[in-house]
């Protein structure tokens, strides 16, 4: 909703102007174009921009890149006209704008809905851990948490049995009233929670002894949760209905578990794919050998070549973490590490003098110093 307009054209000064100019400019024409005072058709439209000129050009730093770079420089920083507060948000939050605008927009275009109508109940979140293989497995486990239910009682009316909530005379069911105010805008309009019914647009005479008239009681429940195979880090699972009570006679809300899986030791995962190390000898990269390495669902065999280099990686294909959704598994990936011993016996290194003897060694760079050293070791 970002106006195409200069700012400063729309609050009618130049560059120059100081802030007290733009504070004068604003009073005025905010107060000129309030919905609630001018009648004209574009009004409203107008209100929105001298809003959206005074959000930039009050705030120094936001003026600094206008001045700078226009438009783009503010580019939502200042979303006054736009979703901002204007004609969202519920009657609850009156205290949104602070100074000046509080006034402004409580009178404003607000949409108020009946507060007798059904509401769904909140939703919950509820944080899981688990284990690096439950993840990969799934499993059925428990969970135990507090919400709101509708009072069995008084079956969420909050009212006692056999008497009913009464329409607020004060509001007539509304929930909320209209007071005038002088404020230095001139005479406002304001609507403001009604203060006999708090905003229910009921008044219950008789509450109910169990739940004292909020029609709902504070539970703790314990739900069999099923975790699916191949869950990860952040995913969350919903459990329709199993969040906090409805208002007037509204659904539940959902519950929404939401999982963290502990790091394993012997396997990183990203996404579907299984990620290890598998360790070899020096012998095992250079002669080659059938090994057996772990994965997440057991163990499966792997042939190593012949002349294997360190860091050469091997997908064992479809040995990953099942996808949660349709048939199948990711692959796992396992990079060749070849560990050098710390310690040989006596007869491990003549075995190596010997390989090189033999012309084992034909890495260049190193070759004659090796050669050298391995002369003056043997004397
Ligand atoms: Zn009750
Ligand atoms: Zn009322």
């Amino acid at each position: 909703m970002a106006t195409s307009r200069d700012y400063y054209d729309i609050l009618g000064l130049d560059k120059n102007a100081s802030e007290q100019d733009i504070q004068r400019a604003y009073r005025k024409l905010s107060k000129k174009y309030h919905p609630d005072i001018n009648k004209a058709p574009d009004a409203e439209e107008k209100f929105k921009e001298v809003n959206e000129a005074y959000e930039v050009l009050h705030d120094k730093q936001k003026r600094a890149q206008y001045d700078q770079f226009g438009q783009a420089g503010v580019n939502g920083q200042a979303g006054f006209g736009g979703q901002g507060g204007y004609s969202s948000g519920g009657f609850n939050d009156f205290s949104g704008f602070g100074d000046i605008f509080s006034d402004l927009f409580n009178g404003g275009a607000r949409q108020h809905v009946d507060p007798t109508a059904p509401v769904k109940g909140d939703d919950l979140d509820y944080t899981m851990t688990i284990d690096f293989m439950d993840a990969i497995k799934g499993k059925t486990t428990q969970v135990t948490y507090t919400r709101s239910e509708t009072c069995p009682t008084c079956q969420g009316s909050g009212a006692e049995k056999g008497t009913h909530p009464i329409t607020c005379d004060k509001c007539h069911g509304s929930g909320y009233m209209t007071v005038t105010q002088q404020s230095m805008l001139g005479v406002i309009q304001r609507q403001t929670l009604c203060d006999k019914c708090h905003g229910r647009g009921v008044v219950i005479e008789h509450p109910c002894k169990t739940c004292h008239g909020k029609g709902v009681e504070d539970k703790q429940q314990t739900l069999e949760v099923k975790v699916p195979a191949g869950i990860d880090n952040g995913q969350q699972i919903r459990l329709s209905g199993q969040g906090e009570a409805g208002k007037n006679g509204g659904p539940y809300g959902d519950l929404y578990i939401v999982f963290r899986i502990r790091p394993s030791k012997d396997f990183t995962r990203r996404g579907n794919t299984i990620y290890t190390k598998i360790p070899i000898s020096f012998a095992q990269a250079t002669l080659g050998d059938e090994i057996r390495i772990n994965t997440v669902h057991g163990e499966t065999s792997l042939k190593i070549p012949a002349g294997t280099q360190p860091g050469t990686k091997f997908t064992i294909r479809g040995e990953g973490v099942p996808y949660l959704r349709g048939d199948g598994k990711g692959d796992q990936i396992s990079t060749v590490e070849v560990v050098i011993p710390k310690s040989i016996n006596d007869k491990q290194k003549q075995a190596l003098v010997d390989f090189v003897k033999a012309g084992g060694s034909s890495i260049t760079p190193q070759e004659k110093n090796f050669f050298e050293r391995l002369k003056d070791k043997l004397g």
